[in-house]
């Protein structure tokens, strides 16, 4: 392994994901002329893409999410970083070589003096028996993605956060009939994502309830609730908050209780060299700007280090 090593090329950056935080750090340490790769699973862009519109970034009025993250792909390949579609796997440090990293993914194995941690998150699960497997079939974690296949048809969103109450006013513009179900008798969400709400005449509220079984075999066909009704329904749009996927970096960074790493705003992780940018750290507001504010704030750091 040793060996091995010693022949791999020395990025000076290498960022793991291609959302607008990994994707803002790279525009700016390839600006400053380092060598830079980022590493994506699946598609560029992270969360974003699945926003119809954009209204809240400075200076830009009105964007559509995967404009937004068009922009920002090309503006981080313009500057010269290099994208490659791979799954990141891990990190290891090399102690006794300067504290180089060695980042492994499914298929190749890279050498940097630095690494930008923007995993962001995702949706969260329900944790129910059936739930992986009807995925796809019924069960969904994007209502503009997937809302269309149920055009007509009864269909449910779970959660009361912005998100559901935002999937449920679109769905009710689709489908015939949708059901709201929250585990509490009040919303999370903003009150004009409430009225919104309100003004819809197909939305069901069922408050109080959990889901608690999802029932189908080939496609999802009813949900049983925790006051013991079943309802049928076409989907069951989740929308039950997000969280992080840290889990390959627990042995060598610190997480909090949620699995979030831990940095502050000047990204640091607490190991050098290592920086969290983006949702996927601790902190306050998650919005887009302070993705963007992230990897900047992460790039300066690690392009001096
Ligand atoms: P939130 O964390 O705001 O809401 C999650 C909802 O899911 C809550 O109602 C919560 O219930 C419920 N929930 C959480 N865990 C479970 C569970 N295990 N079982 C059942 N229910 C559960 O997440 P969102 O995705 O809605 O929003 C994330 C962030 O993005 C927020 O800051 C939000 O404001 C923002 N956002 C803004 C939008 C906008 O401005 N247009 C649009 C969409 C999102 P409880 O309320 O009881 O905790």
């Amino acid at each position: 392994m040793g060996n091995m090593v010693g022949e791999l090329e020395i990025y000076d950056v290498i960022i793991i994901g291609a959302g607008t935080a990994g994707l803002s750090a790279a525009v700016y340490a390839a600006r400053a002329s380092k060598r830079v790769l980022v590493l994506e699973e699946t598609s560029y862009g992270g969360q974003i893409i699945y926003s119809p519109e954009v209204e809240n970034y400075p200076g830009i009025g009105h964007v559509s999410g995967f404009q937004f993250a068009t922009g920002l792909y090309e503006q981080a390949v313009g500057a010269g970083a290099e994208i490659r579609f791979e799954k990141a796997d891990g990190i290891r440090i090399l102690k006794e070589e300067k504290r180089y990293k060695i980042v492994f993914t499914d298929v190749n194995t890279y050498r940097t003096k630095t690494v930008i941690i923007a995993t962001g998150s995702r949706s969260r699960r329900m944790g129910l028996d059936g739930e992986e497997r009807l995925t796809g079939a019924g069960i969904s974690y994007c209502a503009t993605c997937d809302g269309a296949f149920f055009k007509g048809r009864t269909v449910a969103v779970y959660g009361g956060g912005n998100t559901a109450l935002e999937e449920a006013v679109y769905l009710s513009g689709l489908c015939s009939k949708v059901y709201i179900i929250h585990r509490r008798n009040t919303f999370r969400a903003e009150q004009r994502m409430a009225e919104q709400l309100q003004q819809k005449n197909n939305i069901e509220y069922l408050m109080n309830c959990r889901v608690t079984a999802i029932n189908g075999n080939e496609k999802l066909e009813s949900l049983e609730l925790s006051d013991g009704r079943v309802i049928e329904s076409a989907a069951l749009f989740v929308a039950i908050g997000r969280e992080p996927q840290n889990d390959i970096y627990k042995d060598i960074l610190t997480l909090d209780a949620y699995g979030y790493i831990i940095a502050g705003e000047d990204c640091r992780t607490s190991e050098e060299g290592i920086f969290a940018a983006g949702d996927c750290r601790t902190k306050q507001v998650r919005q887009l700007v302070t993705a963007a504010s992230d990897g900047a704030v992460a790039a300066l750091a690690a392009i001096v280090e």
